[in-house]
């Protein structure tokens, strides 16, 4: 059994756990960490597999560009050159719905112009804009049947599962979209929470339109990203894989994580 002391433990060598490896290696480069990985491989629910001409992704395949963090990630992983970005605006998404697949238009306005649900659930859409908060934390599929209405389920459920090949009856609104959620806290109402916002981006871009984010991977695919950040990190002998951690415990002056392979403090 080996010994190692370091600064910050991470177990799990999924995107968290290395992106947490990656930023506190640019904020605090003077502290040792050490990621524990479960699984021989790094990445997680990330992917990538190229075959017969193809390339394509086990997990996800793809993340917006608009966040700040992604990008400093994209960054600290050395893959800026190897960005392949495709326009939210331009998405041609499909849902099956009645036995029919239907186009999905990327922009909700559009959405409630096409004939995908009755006139009486498009105005129950608008019932947003008075239902009180939903108190504790529902499920995706309880929080859009309280705001919108269950004709909108279909559309959730698309989402959802093309995000995080989740179940909207399971996944918590507050831990997948806590954005759309304190809208809601903080306007009454996503809709009203949501136009808000618009034009205080647009007063701040001085009525300049804001561009659509873009759906963001690499020429290598998704697997690129952790497997740039996990490479950076066992070059400096700070990733071990195959030593999944079976316990965490407090000890003198800090914390001791036992490992398959070794204790560590
Ligand atoms: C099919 C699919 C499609 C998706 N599509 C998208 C998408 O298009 N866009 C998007 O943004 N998100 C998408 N997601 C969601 C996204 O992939 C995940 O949110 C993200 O990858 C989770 O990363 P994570 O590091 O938190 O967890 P994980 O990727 O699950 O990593 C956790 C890691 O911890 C390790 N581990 C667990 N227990 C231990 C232990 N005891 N000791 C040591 N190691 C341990 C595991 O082996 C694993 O490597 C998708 C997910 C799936 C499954």
């Amino acid at each position: 059994m080996e010994h190692q002391d370091s600064d910050v433990c991470v177990v799990g060598a999924g995107i968290s756990g290395l992106s947490v490896a990656a930023f506190l290696g640019e904020l605090k480069p003077s502290w040792r960490v050490l990621v524990l990985e479960r699984s021989e491989r790094s990445g997680g629910a990330i992917d990538s597999f190229a075959g017969g001409g193809y390339l394509a992704e086990w997990g996800p395949h793809g993340f917006l560009d608009n966040c700040a963090e992604s990008r400093d990630l994209i960054r600290l992983a050395g893959l800026e050159g190897e960005r392949v970005t495709a326009p939210l605006g331009e998405f041609v998404r499909y849902v099956c719905l009645g036995g029919r697949l239907q186009v999905i238009p990327q922009k909700p306005l559009r959405i409630l112009r096409q004939p995908l649900i009755p006139w009486q659930a498009k105005l129950r859409v608008l019932a947003d804009l008075w239902r009180p908060p939903l108190a504790g934390e529902p499920t995706v599929a309880e929080w859009v049947a309280h705001r919108f209405g269950p004709a909108l389920l279909p559309f959730a459920d698309a989402v959802y599962t093309g995000t995080y090949a989740g179940d909207i009856e399971r996944l918590r609104i507050d831990a997948v979209m806590p954005g759309l959620r304190e809208l809601e806290r903080r306007h009454g109402s996503v809709i009203r929470g949501v136009f808000h916002r618009l034009r205080t981006a647009r007063a701040a871009n001085r009525g300049e339109k804001r561009r659509l984010p873009a759906m963001t991977s690499f020429a290598g695919g998704m697997g690129a990203l952790p497997a740039r950040l996990a490479a950076e990190l066992e070059a400096r002998g700070a990733l071990h894989c195959a030593n999944g951690v079976g316990a965490i415990g407090p000890e003198a002056g800090g914390w001791r994580v036992t490992a398959e392979r070794g204790v560590y403090s």
